[in-house]
């Protein structure tokens, strides 16, 4: 599925019943500990280490299946926020592993990019 245009989020509109859209929206809670024009990255909700923050576009982008060279700067955007985030939970010397999940075998719940960023504890390889 092409979604080229969606990487600023302009005109982008949001996808009823999406969570994530509903978190960029403001129309649902989210702890938010970083937002720029084109991401905003917020604590899991069921948090898997001591560290677990989403990094979110604001645009909907359904997957990284979803991605093609359009999505450049926004890629590049998720992995620069991921470090301003790690440096700022204190994670950034220790380590973090930065994490996209794709499709059932990934385990892939919710159908909005999130690029998930946890740290605070090691992490095993191979993943479960
Ligand atoms: P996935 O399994 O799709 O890679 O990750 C989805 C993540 O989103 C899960 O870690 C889940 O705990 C988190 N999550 C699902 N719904 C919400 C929500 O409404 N708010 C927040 N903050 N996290 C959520
Ligand atoms: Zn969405």
């Amino acid at each position: 599925m092409s979604v080229g245009g969606d990487a600023t989020g302009v005109g982008r509109a949001a996808v009823p019943g999406c969570p994530f859209c509903g978190i960029v929206a403001g129309e649902l809670p989210a702890r938010v500990i970083w937002e720029t024009d084109l991401v905003i990255a917020f604590r899991d909700i069921a948090p898997v280490a001591p560290v677990h923050v989403l990094i979110v576009p604001r645009a909907h982008v359904p997957d990284a299946l979803s991605l093609d060279a359009s999505h450049a700067a926004l890629l590049a955007e998720l992995a620069v926020v991921g470090r301003r985030v790690a440096e700022a939970e204190g994670v950034a010397s220790s380590g973090y592993r930065l994490v996209f999940n794709v499709g059932e075998d990934g385990g892939n719940t919710v159908s909005h990019l999130h690029l998930h960023l946890l740290g605070g504890r090691p992490m095993a390889w191979p993943p479960g």
